[in-house]
């Protein structure tokens, strides 16, 4: 009895917490579940038990928790890793990051594209993390800094030019301090903005200096973007880039070949950005040149990975366009500098622009944008892809029998020419909506064999979001629904992946790739990051027209061993950390 005590008082000397913990095994149990457990092995049957942040016990757990999830008929994985986001430019404004946390997602990777939210003129990068911290977070943050970023910051306005000596040194300080404070690694945007106008030797300089912190290089890559060429620097913006003409046709070829050129010469690991087919074939042509394009494609990785270069690469699995509906009218100009002319008529009256839009002159100087090859729709170049006309669909007018076609369909019911068609269409419907419904990089042929790959990885390039949008216009449903249809699509429908190798490419591959340490694999010692789904059930339920809906099948979501998504709810907690990279 008395010996009974003192063992009592022991353990309450050992496990300084409230007298409620004292009494439970554990603070979740995830029962009779099957476990994925991130590595690709195959599914088991399980219980999970978690103490804290952590997994403390996984296979037959004995023992209670206050909170227990019945896992039988679900099935539990590591939460989603997503390698390309841009939720750190909005994460101040949705720290919750409900439109991740509904489909999966536990991490996300920002900083991407070149474009990271510090180093700026007063804030340095340790000082943005910090700020994130302080402002709490539903789900981890894992940063890159960005080239454009510091670009910016050293050059100012003045860098539609290549950088000095000294402004690369002032670049590789600025990196190797993002570096010191917690940066994984550094990203690059090298379509039209500051980063365009960097060579080949300013990003290995770079990549040099990151690679001594055992940081990794996250290349959006050169032509990446649909674009059209000029040589004069200061025409360049979105959808005119600086450099030969025949870049246009084979500027994503030469962006990738220049990414492993810096990997081979620096020897850094290297994750290439929102893959697509690096080979453009002009229509019309069978879909099977597309399928041969993805594969030669995937030739340069893998010789690069048989030369020891480490290579992986991110994709969008989503053969629609990560841009959502737009106003036809707006679409029509909001994407080229050179129609800033027209921008500003339909600022100022609708109805003028409508006005306008009917006589000939207007119709006129549109058409010698578009013929001078200044003209960009959505993601389009209309010069670099000349069948643009079948990416386009209407998806709300006046005229419902528009509804569901595309504009070259349209064009050629009303026997006249694409643009003429849309000039039309807009004045019989001032408020007619269309989609760019296509990414002609990411054929349905390309996809399969670009995801199948061991060291590809699903990503959203997506930003966190409200569960409900106020103004669902230029959102894609991937957003709200990109990991599920992931699953739905490449697993239960079309049987590329085995759940398990699935799961793997979207946790501990990821993982690994940014540096993960102790995530992306459910076992015990990693801390708790854990999605819980119906593999029956799940898939996404947003479409064009009403992008914000919540998948189906997400179950639960736990970040750090904190419940944050139940019963399709976000629980409001906010257990996200901001993860620092260490050697
Ligand atoms: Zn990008």
């Amino acid at each position: 009895m008395q010996g009974g005590f003192l063992l009592f008082l022991l353990f309450l000397l050992f496990i300084p917490c409230t007298s409620t913990v004292i009494l439970e095994d554990y603070d979740v149990i995830i029962k009779s579940t099957t476990i994925i457990d991130g590595t690709g092995k195959a599914p088991f049957k399980g219980d999970i038990a978690i103490r804290g942040e952590k997994i403390v016990a996984m296979g037959n757990v004995k023992g209670n928790a206050p909170v227990v999830i019945d896992g039988l008929n679900l099935t539990t994985c590591p939460g989603f890793i997503d390698p390309h986001n841009h939720a750190d430019l909005s994460i101040m404004k949705y720290p919750l990051c409900e439109n991740l946390v509904m489909q999966g997602i536990t991490t996300f990777l920002g900083g991407n594209c070149g474009d990271s939210p510090a180093p700026q003129k007063y804030k340095k990068f340790g000082d943005w993390l910090r700020e994130v911290e302080k402002a709490e977070i539903s789900i981890n943050y894992a940063p890159l800094v960005g080239h454009n970023t510091m670009r910016r910051l050293v050059m100012g306005d003045d860098y539609r030019r290549r950088a000095t000596a000294g402004e690369i040194e002032k670049m590789k300080e600025l990196a190797a301090e993002a570096m010191e404070n917690g940066a994984f690694g550094f990203s690059v945007g090298l379509d039209p903005g500051p980063g365009h106008f960097a060579d080949t030797e300013e990003i290995v300089a770079i990549a040099k200096e990151v690679k001594k912190y055992g940081g990794f290089f996250d290349p959006h890559t050169r032509g990446v973007q649909s674009q059209w060429a000029t040589d004069d620097p200061k025409e360049v913006n979105y959808g005119v880039f600086c450099g030969p003409v025949e870049d246009a046709f084979v500027g994503m070829y030469r962006g990738y070949a220049e990414a492993i050129e810096v990997a081979r010469r620096t020897r850094i690991r290297t994750n290439i950005a929102h893959m697509d087919n690096a080979y453009m074939v002009p229509q019309p042509h069978p879909d099977s040149l597309e399928k041969a394009g993805a594969h030669a494609t995937l030739n340069l990785v893998e010789s690069a990975r048989a030369e020891g270069i480490d290579v992986t690469f991110d994709i969008i699995p989503y053969e629609g366009n990560i841009s959502g509906k737009e106003w036809m009218y707006w679409g029509l100009f909001s994407k080229s500098p050179a129609l800033n002319w027209v921008y500003q008529i339909a600022k100022r009256s609708k109805k003028d622009y409508i006005a306008q839009l009917k006589t000939k002159e207007f119709r006129d100087k549109v058409r010698s944008t578009y013929e001078a090859g200044r003209l960009k729709l959505g993601m389009i170049h209309t010069k670099a892809w000349p069948y643009w006309m079948n990416y386009f669909k209407i998806i709300s007018c006046k005229n419902k029998e528009y509804e569901g076609k595309t504009i070259a369909e349209i064009a050629k019911l009303r026997n006249t020419d694409a643009l003429e068609a849309i000039f039309d269409i807009i004045v019989e419907d001032p408020d007619t909506i269309w989609i760019q419904h296509l990414d002609p990089r990411l054929h349905p042929e390309v996809i399969p064999v670009l995801i199948k790959y061991p060291y590809a990885m699903p990503c959203t390039d997506t930003r966190a979001l409200p569960p409900e949008l106020e103004d669902d216009f230029d959102v894609s449903p991937t957003a709200y629904g990109l990991y599920p249809q992931y699953i739905r699509r490449y697993v239960k429908e079309c049987s590329i992946l085995s759940l398990e190798e699935a799961v793997r490419k979207a946790t501990s591959l990821p993982a690994r790739v940014i540096g993960l340490k102790d995530r992306g694999i459910l076992k015990a010692g990693n801390f708790a990051d854990i999605l819980i789904f119906d593999y029956e059930s799940i898939k996404e339920t947003g479409d064009y027209i009403n992008p914000d809906q919540r998948p189906v099948g997400i179950e639960f979501v736990l970040v750090n061993g904190t419940l944050i998504y139940k019963n399709r709810t976000h629980t409001g907690r906010k257990p996200g950390k901001v993860i620092r990279h260490s050697r």
